[in-house]
C-alpha cells in the first residue's frame, strides 16, 4: 500500500490561486478571464462544454502553456518563473500521454520517478494502482484502463502536493472507474490536493468538495456540488399522500410553495427556497404525515445545464449508456 506523505496541516493553506488568466490562440479567446482558489487538501473539479477553456486554464498552471495575463501561483510559484519549484510540487496527469510504445510499466515508474529530488516508491505506487503483475509489459499492450492506471502513478511518483488530473477516468469501464475514484480518494487522504477537470457529472459530483463551472473561458460558478444543485434549480417538488384530511390553504399559504395540485389522492406541491422543510414544518404543525414522500432530487447535470445553457458531453455514446 502506498503510503505517500500524510501532512497533517494546522492551518490550510491555499494550493492553487489563479487571477484573471487570459490566454488567446490567434484571434481566439481560449480563456477570457479566470479566477479560482484551490485549498490544500481539497478535490477541486474543473468541468464545462467541450472548447470551454478547460485544458488550457490546467495546462497553464502546470506551466505547459504561457498565459497572455494573469497571475496563478502554485503553493506559492509562479509555474513559469519558477518552473523548477512547481516540478517537484506539482504532479500531472494530461489526457495524451506519449508515451514510447516500447516502455514497459516498471521503467516508466522508475525513469520518471528518478527526475524527481524526493520522489514516492514507484513499487508501491504500481501496486497501489494494480499494475504489479504489469510491470513488464510494454505500454502499447495495456489496455485502456491500464494505461490510464499508470498514467496516474507517473502524476504521483514525483510525491506531489497537488495533482491534476485531466480526464482521470475516459474510456474506463464502470468498475473501473468506480476503483479510480476510491483510489483517488485514498490519494487525496494522505494529503494531496487534486484539481480535477471531468467531463462526467457524476465523478465530479462525487469526487469533489468545491466545482469550478468553466464556460466560454469565463468561470461561470465555483461552489460545492450541492450548491451548484441548489443555486441551478430554482423550482423543486415534493410529492406525497396524507395520513388524514388537510386544506389546502395550509400549504398555499406558505411563502416557499408556488402552487399545489391534488389528484387521486396525491398531493404535488411545487416551489422554491427551503421547500421541503416549509412543507414538512406545515405538515406537522397539522398533525398530518406525509406518506409516500418524493422530493424530486436535482443532480449535478442539471447544475451544468443551468449555468452554461448546454447538457453535459460525452465522449462516446457507449460511455453514456455504461454510466448514465
Ligand atoms: P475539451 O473539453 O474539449 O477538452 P477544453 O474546455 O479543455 O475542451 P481547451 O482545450 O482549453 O478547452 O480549448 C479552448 C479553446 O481553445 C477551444 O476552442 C480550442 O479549440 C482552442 N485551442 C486550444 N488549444 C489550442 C491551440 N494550441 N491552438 C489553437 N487553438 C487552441
Amino acid at each position: 500500500m502506498w503510503r505517500g506523505v500524510v501532512r497533517p496541516y494546522l492551518r490550510r493553506m491555499t494550493a492553487l490561486d489563479v487571477r484573471n488568466l487570459h490566454k488567446r490562440y490567434g484571434e481566439h479567446v481560449a480563456v477570457d478571464d479566470v479566477s479560482f482558489t484551490v485549498e490544500e487538501g481539497e478535490i477541486f473539479g474543473v468541468i464545462g462544454p467541450n472548447g470551454a477553456g478547460k485544458t488550457t486554464t490546467v495546462e497553464s498552471i502546470a506551466g505547459l502553456r504561457t498565459p497572455d495575463s494573469g497571475s496563478i501561483s502554485v503553493l506559492g510559484f509562479d509555474p513559469v518563473r519558477d518552473r523548477a519549484e512547481v516540478r517537484e510540487l506539482l504532479g500531472v496527469q494530461l489526457q495524451e500521454s506519449g508515451f514510447p510504445d516500447a516502455i514497459k510499466v516498471a521503467e516508466a515508474l522508475e525513469l520518471h520517478g528518478s527526475f524527481y529530488r524526493d520522489p514516492a516508491d514507484w513499487r508501491e505506487l504500481m501496486e497501489l494502482l494494480d499494475l504489479g503483475d504489469k510491470r513488464d509489459t510494454q505500454y502499447k499492450a495495456l489496455s485502456g484502463g491500464q494505461k490510464q492506471r499508470l498514467s496516474i502513478a507517473l502524476a504521483l511518483v514525483g510525491n506531489p502536493r497537488v495533482a491534476i488530473l485531466d480526464e482521470l477516468t475516459t474510456g474506463l469501464d464502470p468498475q473501473a472507474r468506480r476503483d479510480t475514484w476510491s483510489l483517488i480518494e485514498r490519494v487525496r487522504d494522505t494529503g494531496v490536493t487534486i484539481l480535477l477537470v471531468t467531463h462526467f457529472m457524476d465523478e465530479a459530483e462525487r469526487l469533489s468538495d468545491r466545482i469550478a463551472v468553466i464556460d466560454g473561458g469565463r468561470v461561470a460558478a465555483v461552489d460545492t456540488p450541492a450548491g451548484l444543485i441548489a443555486r441551478s434549480s430554482a423550482v423543486q417538488q415534493v410529492r406525497f399522500r396524507v395520513s388524514r384530511p388537510l386544506d389546502k390553504r395550509v400549504l398555499t399559504e406558505l411563502p416557499d410553495v408556488t402552487g399545489v395540485e391534488i389528484s387521486d389522492g396525491r398531493w404535488l406541491v411545487t416551489g422554491r427556497g427551503q421547500l421541503l422543510s416549509s412543507v414538512a414544518g406545515a405538515l406537522a404543525r397539522a398533525q398530518v404525515v406525509a406518506e409516500d414522500l418524493r422530493v424530486d432530487r436535482r443532480n449535478l447535470d442539471d447544475a451544468f445545464v443551468a449555468f452554461t445553457g448546454r447538457a453535459p458531453e460525452y465522449r462516446n455514446l457507449s460511455e453514456r449508456r455504461g454510466e448514465r
